[in-house]
């Protein structure tokens, strides 16, 4: 099998297919159970990440990545959810936009 390739100024379709092509070179579980886990502890070593770089109080036994890194690992998830659906992230994105402008976005008040 020919190892997956990122194309240079890949488009949001291009991550999609290289998120297919690397689920089948590593043979990850194409389960959506297991994804949803996954993109759950990424979210968490993201936000742990985030706490270290904000110099939040943290274990530093702990071994944690970078913030750009852990956004990537979510990044990688995010995509495999949406490649098990069939959904096109970046048509998905035009249109959840489309909506998002009609929101009225008010502050909440704080006293
Ligand atoms: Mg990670």
């Amino acid at each position: 099998m020919e190892k997956p390739f990122l194309k240079k100024n890949p488009q949001l379709k291009d991550y999609q297919q290289y998120i297919l092509d690397i689920e089948k070179q590593r043979g990850l579980s194409a389960d959506i159970f297991h994804y949803c886990l996954m993109i759950g502890e990424e979210l968490g070593e993201l936000f742990k990440a985030i706490r270290k770089a904000e110099n939040h109080q943290i274990d530093h036994n702990s071994k944690i990545g970078s913030v750009d890194e852990e956004l990537v690992d979510v990044f990688i998830f995010l995509c495999g959810i949406a490649n098990k659906f069939n959904i096109d992230l970046e048509k998905a994105f035009r249109n959840k936009e489309e909506i998002n402008k009609k929101r009225v976005w008010k502050k909440t008040k704080t006293s």
